[in-house]
């Protein structure tokens, strides 16, 4: 979970920055054009009385939010469309002289949108750039560098990397997917043991019944768990999305 610093405009602010409640229908990348950190960014954005705005502003360290995700903020250049009225605005620093910072910016960006996607149940089919709303170069240098789509299939390898997943082995016995339950509980994974049998009303597993276990991690955490179950003898262990 990448955290938020709020740096929120002032309610007696509102009608200049964020005047309308808002239900947002898509998120909207940009480039700050600018060499300055978040935090300045932020405090620029807040301070002055321009009706400019935006909701979250990244450089390479943190994600600052000025404008509350429930308020519409004024960044597309699009008047009352949909852009500036049903958009979130995501500002990437760093991006007029690029370089590292810039890099780590994107980077940090990237991670931050899979997570705003993610909490709305959200595909890369809702991210939309600045240049769809109004046609501005923005975000001018993922433009400039021919990356808008491998930006988007970034996004989307972040989601799927965080996608809920179970590993599953199918053939054990009691006593091994209890063993299994005690080693991946230990690591701070959510697991179980499934019975391969259906039993009586009081009547208790036998050591060697059959059993799956199941531990609940993410496509990312599965290759290595699938790896240690394999190198312990579980080569049948195999992943499974987790449909909700
Ligand atoms: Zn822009």
């Amino acid at each position: 979970m990448i955290p938020v610093r709020q740096m929120l405009v002032p309610p007696q602010k509102w009608h200049i920055k964020c005047p309308y409640n808002m239900i947002a229908e898509t998120i909207t990348v940009h480039n700050t054009y600018n060499d300055a950190s978040a935090n300045n960014e932020a405090r620029y954005a807040v301070s002055n009385d321009k009706s400019v705005s935006y909701h979250y502003v990244v450089d390479d360290k943190e994600v600052i939010q000025i404008v509350d995700e429930s308020r519409n903020a004024w960044a597309a250049g699009d008047g009352n469309g949909p852009g500036n009225r049903k958009s979130i605005h995501v500002e990437i620093c760093y991006s007029l002289s690029g370089g590292v910072k810039y890099v780590a910016a994107e980077a940090l960006a990237v991670k931050f949108i899979a997570q705003l996607l993610r909490e709305r149940g959200w595909g890369i089919d809702k991210l939309r750039k600045h240049q769809d709303w109004n046609g501005k170069y923005c975000p001018h240098r993922i433009l400039g560098e021919g990356r808008w789509e491998a930006f988007k299939q970034a996004v989307a390898r972040e989601l799927v990397s965080d996608t809920p997943y179970y590993v599953i082995v199918p053939n054990t016995a009691f006593w091994q997917a209890r063993a299994l339950v005690k080693r991946y509980e230990e690591k701070g994974f959510k697991c179980y043991g499934v019975a391969g049998k259906s039993y009586r009303q009081n009547e208790e597993p036998q050591e060697n019944d059959p059993y799956q276990f199941y531990i609940e991690t993410n496509l990312e955490n599965a290759k290595w768990i699938r790896n240690e179950l394999e190198a312990i003898g579980y080569d049948k262990a195999y992943g499974e999305v987790i449909s909700k």
